[in-house]
């Protein structure tokens, strides 16, 4: 399990800026150690255990591009055409077996060896073929239409760094060096459960004063889409003794808790309260908006170990941006992931803005072209933080830096896509 020291997450300062706040994760929390072997197949999402060296060249031998015919460069003349007699013919898979002589093409296909002596590649649409002969162009570059033999990756390089998050481009590099099982951390393990006394489960009957759960459902997809093994433990009531004592449970057997709910300036108790008399609590009153303060602690478990906390704020927005911008990059560090580089694209704003300063804020956008061609973020006419909708009817967050206080119509902002952020 995770080891966490108690007062990981002290932190005393007024307001937590995102990138202090990432340090602080990256120095305090230990990622977890154990490691197991997996099949290529079903090792996306999982994170490098270490460094992956290549066994071998990649591509392991020169070979064509195209399909066309191997020359020698040598062999052309400089200001006109080159006509070479055809020596033989190679297809992928083929053996090289014969040398180029002076004078001589030979006939090559896409992926084929090239022939020992042949340095360069002429494709078919562009030369003519008569009696046995092929007639080329002057002008083309050494070495043209050649995949030498480790352009891609040379044997004993560092394919793939530790830390990685397996995608499916980097199981085709494995694959392709023929890597058949990867040593990656082991999964995360994740109890997510709601609070509140006016939250019900989709289905069950629903008072007029209830409202259904949704958070649970954000954050179980959520976790999941991240690798994270997630145990749903249901709806908890605001009720301090049964929340602490689902918190003692949970931590026995899982590196994090998230719940959400029950940290709202009115309601703090409820989960301040719980977490204290099974751990220990502080709140991060991290610079970004939305996103309220965010409780994190240490919960000691029945078996001794124990597990993080973080308590997000109930409304569902504020559930998405603080999970993506704050419980990932502690899920990232604790997996053993190196920290996610995100990076904005530049658009233009559709709007103006006024933000406070020393703080990062994000916008509900959807991405639309404008009569010139450019990519212009129109702001969701609807920007509460309990709004679903302003989450499903966009298509990402612009963010608005620390220093930035007045965005005006038409000024270059950054876009994250949703996509980007969840993934
Ligand atoms: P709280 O932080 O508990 O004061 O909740 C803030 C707002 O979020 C309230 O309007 C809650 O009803 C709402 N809320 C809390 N939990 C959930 C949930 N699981 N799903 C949807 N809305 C919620
Ligand atoms: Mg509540």
């Amino acid at each position: 399990m995770a080891q966490l020291s108690d007062d990981c997450f002290a932190f005393s300062g007024p307001l937590l800026r995102l990138d202090d706040m990432e340090r602080l994760i990256a120095e305090r929390i230990i990622p977890v150690a154990e490691t197991e072997r997996v099949r290529l197949h079903g090792a996306r999402g999982r994170v490098a255990a270490a460094d992956v060296k290549a066994p071998l060249d990649l591509p392991p031998f020169d070979n064509s591009a195209v399909d066309g015919y191997a020359v020698r460069h040598a062999d052309l003349a400089a200001d006109a055409d080159t006509k070479l007699a055809i020596a033989g013919r190679l297809m992928a898979g083929g053996r090289a077996g014969q040398a180029l002589e002076g004078g001589q093409a030979i006939r090559i296909f896409t992926g084929a060896a090239m022939p020992k002596g042949a340095d360069t590649v002429f494709m078919q649409e562009d030369v003519t073929v008569e009696d046995g002969h092929v007639v080329v162009p002057k002008g083309l570059k050494a070495g043209a239409n050649r995949r030498l033999a480790g352009e891609d990756t040379r044997a004993g390089a560092v394919a793939l760094a530790a830390g990685t998050v397996l995608e499916a481009q980097h199981v085709a590099l494995l694959a392709a060096l023929g890597v058949t099982d990867i040593e990656v951390r082991r999964r995360l393990t994740v109890a997510i459960f709601s609070t509140g006394d006016e939250v019900v489960e989709p289905g069950a009957p629903r008072s007029g004063a209830a409202i259904y759960d949704a958070n649970r459902y954000l954050l179980g997809e959520l976790l999941g889409r991240l690798g994270a093994v997630v145990t749903d433990l249901g709806i908890l009531p605001d009720n301090p003794e049964r929340l602490a004592n689902a918190l003692r449970e949970a931590a026995s057997g899982h590196d994090l808790i998230v719940t959400s709910g029950g940290v709202s300036t009115g309601e703090a108790d409820y989960v301040r309260t719980a977490v204290e008399r099974v751990g220990s609590l502080v709140f991060w009153r991290v610079a970004i908006k939305p996103g309220r303060p965010v409780a994190l602690g240490v919960i000691r478990g029945t078996s001794g170990h124990s597990a993080a906390f973080v308590g997000l704020p109930g409304t569902p927005v504020a559930v998405c941006v603080t999970f993506v911008r704050v419980v990932k990059v502690l899920l990232r560090r604790l997996s053993g992931a190196r920290p996610d580089r995100l990076v904005a694209l530049p658009v233009r704003a559709a709007f103006a803005y006024r933000k406070k300063k020393d703080r990062r804020e994000y916008v509900r956008v959807v991405l639309v072209r404008n009569p010139d061609g450019e990519i212009e973020a129109v702001k969701h006419p609807q920007d509460g933080a309990g709004i679903l909708t302003s989450l499903t009817e966009t298509d990402g967050l612009l963010e608005f830096p620390e220093d930035v206080t007045t965005i005006e119509p038409g000024a270059r902002v950054g876009f994250l896509s949703y996509a980007s952020l969840v993934g």
